[in-house]
């Protein structure tokens, strides 16, 4: 993808995890990497179909003059953070480095690299107890708020049967297409504080519940983690997933059946 480039933004700031580097500045210097399509900007020659990199400068700049971090890695993270909320980008790559770092050797340079990227993702919504609507308005309404999401869109609510053989009540399901710069590790906790912030117990797989946040797809990545697995493992044998998601989605290719969702 293209790109646009900054480099050896300097910055006198005090970050570091020694005393007086919190009180006494020190030179940071970055170089930032930024992936967006630029071929509007080349074809019409206008700056509102690209990035100003004066206003990323003066974005990080704030940054790493405003606050006192110990790490460079957070201060690289933050950046790139930053860069992605407040820009039209895909991607940040950002360097931190820090010439003047204590260390007791003659050295060139010391840094760190972070990278975050947004990605499209797509999340099933259930409910069977309680206020159902509410809660699934609630539930898009806090990832909505979340630092890192932004709700791309939002399914038709259906009606469904229960599923597993444990659950009693009818269900109210929908789709959620989002996207996201957080990891999909990170993405798990968010969901599952938004699922315990709307009263939901963890007890039996598959009971009723007040709401349910499944990560159906996470862009293309296939994740076999012991607490998460992406593809969604069932997804495809579940109407209450498929018929909302074929609603907001139905071009998206699953990255393990490879097929679109309207075949599926
Ligand atoms: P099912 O996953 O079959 O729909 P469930 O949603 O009722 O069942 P939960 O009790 O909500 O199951 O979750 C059990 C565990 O599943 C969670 O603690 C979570 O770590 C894990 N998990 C694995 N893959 C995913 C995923 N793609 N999305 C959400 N949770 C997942
Ligand atoms: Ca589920
Ligand atoms: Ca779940």
């Amino acid at each position: 993808m293209d790109k646009i480039l900054i480099r050896g933004l300097t910055v006198s700031a005090c970050h570091g995890v020694h005393g007086y580097e919190k009180t006494t500045p020190q030179k940071f210097i970055f170089d930032c990497d930024l992936y967006k399509d630029l071929t509007l900007a080349a074809q019409t020659d206008e700056l509102e179909n690209t990035v100003n990199y004066s206003a990323v400068c003066n974005a990080v700049a704030g940054l790493a003059k405003g606050n006192t971090f110990d790490l460079i890695e957070k201060l690289a993270y933050e950046a790139a953070y930053k860069i992605l909320e407040s820009f039209a980008v895909e991607r940040a790559d950002v360097t931190v480095y820090k010439p003047e770092a204590p260390v007791k050797h003659p050295f060139e340079n010391v840094g760190v690299s972070m990278s975050a990227e947004w990605t499209t993702c797509f999340l099933s919504l259930g409910s069977s107890v309680g206020d159902k609507k509410n809660f699934l308005d609630t539930a898009v309404k806090k990832l909505e708020k979340t630092r890192g999401i932004r709700v791309e869109k939002v399914s038709s609510y259906i009606k469904t049967e229960p599923y597993g053989g444990v659950a009693q009540n009818e269900f109210l399901n929908c789709a959620v297409k989002i996207k996201t710069f957080l990891n999909p590790q990170r993405l798990l906790l968010e969901i599952n504080r938004i699922e315990a912030e709307c009263g939901r117990v963890r007890a039996v797989r598959w009971d009723d519940r007040t709401l349910d946040i499944d990560i159906i797809f996470f862009g293309d990545k296939i994740i076999n983690d012991e607490n998460l697995t992406v593809p969604h493992r069932e997804y495809f044998k579940r109407d209450f997933v498929l018929v909302p998601l074929k609603e907001i989605a139905p071009d998206f290719v699953c990255p393990l059946k490879k097929r679109r969702i309207s075949e599926l």
